[in-house]
């Protein structure tokens, strides 16, 4: 119920609007990312209100990760200098809290209209306006939602965003939330013409050669401790600046490495801990299911869903692990 009026709500204020902003979270994903970009190419249609359209993120520098490059439509990115302080009506996209904004924070939190589309059940409900669902399997369908609400005719480059979004957040289909009607929206999609095969082999199936040797080091550093987790067992390592200045790599080329650590048999959570370049350390989580990771990150001041979570931690490795452990224990 909620839903529908707040889909309502948002269509009568982007055809009155003169100028909308869009936002996804920081260091995006393909789901914010592609979200927000399928819905700046749908208001683009001839003859859309509004008539100005701003997609930006609050990173500084102002870059889109490598493995994103292939999203259709970043020359409709500008940097948040561009954002107004006080936009009239803005959106954001797979943001749990205003923080996850960075930079547009600000206007976001000044803005006369402000519509949060997320799945993330940490979510703070921020805005003045909530499509928020955390049964949905990524923000990229509740950005369909819209879109079919607002009555755009679907394109590839619509499409394209759309899909990288869902097939990034359900593990290409593989987590709970892939329900029937996931795999009927990726038909819709899939009929525009875009390739399933072009989009995993971007996300998933490439990387520098320097990655070999960074994986190997990760993979041998790798510790179980099969009575964490209350019993269901925890698998961790670390990957720090000096590892991946060895091999010559940024922090996003270190993302698939939990891919790999997760697999372990005898854990249920599974922890990689990575260096950035201002060298705090990113901790992303993963479960396969008995433990929720998204309230043990939530309660470390990160966030997520409970397969998938992350925080930034405020010391070093094994401060991080030692908080980290009793959380876990809770289940
Ligand atoms: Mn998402």
């Amino acid at each position: 119920m909620e839903r529908a009026s707040s889909l309502a709500k948002t269509v009568s204020l982007l055809e009155g609007a003169g100028e909308v902003c869009l936002a996804c979270h920081i260091r995006p994903d393909a789901d914010a990312l592609g979200s927000m970009l399928a819905l700046a190419h749908a208001l683009r249609a001839p003859g859309r209100r509004p008539q100005r359209v701003i997609a930006s993120f609050g990173d500084q520098p102002f870059e889109v990760p490598d493995i994103l490059h292939f999203l259709p439509g970043l020359d409709l990115l500008s940097p948040p200098g561009a954002v107004p302080g006080r936009p009239e009506l803005m959106i954001t996209f797979d943001a749990g809290s205003l923080d996850r904004l960075g930079l547009l924070a600000g206007p976001a939190a000044r803005a006369g209209e402000l519509v949060v589309i997320d799945h993330h059940a940490s979510n703070t409900r921020f805005g003045t306006i909530h499509l928020v669902d955390p049964a949905a399997a990524a923000t990229a369908i509740l950005v369909l939602d819209l879109i079919d609400a607002l009555d755009i005719e679907l394109t590839a480059d619509i499409a394209l965003g759309l899909y990288a979004g869902v097939v990034t957040d359900t593990g290409s289909f593989k987590f709970p939330a892939t329900t029937p009607a996931v795999h009927q929206m990726a038909a819709r999609l899939l009929s525009t013409g875009i390739e399933p095969g072009a989009v995993a082999r971007e996300l998933w199936d490439r990387a520098p050669f320097g990655y070999l040797g960074l994986l190997s080091g990760a993979l041998a550093r790798a510790v179980l401790e099969p009575a964490a987790a209350a019993g269901h067992g925890l698998v961790w390592t670390t990957v720090s600046c000096a590892d991946r200045a060895a091999h010559g790599l940024n922090l996003d080329a270190v993302e698939p490495v939990i891919d790999v650590v997760r697999r372990t048999d005898e854990a249920g959570v599974a922890v990689v801990l990575k260096q950035s370049d201002d060298g705090l350390w990113q901790v992303s989580a993963r479960s396969k299911g008995a433990v929720d990771v998204g309230r043990a990150c939530a309660t470390l001041g990160g966030g997520g869903h409970r397969n998938a979570a992350g925080f930034t931690a405020a010391g070093g490795p094994a401060e991080t692990l030692a908080q980290l452990r009793p959380l876990l224990a809770e289940g």
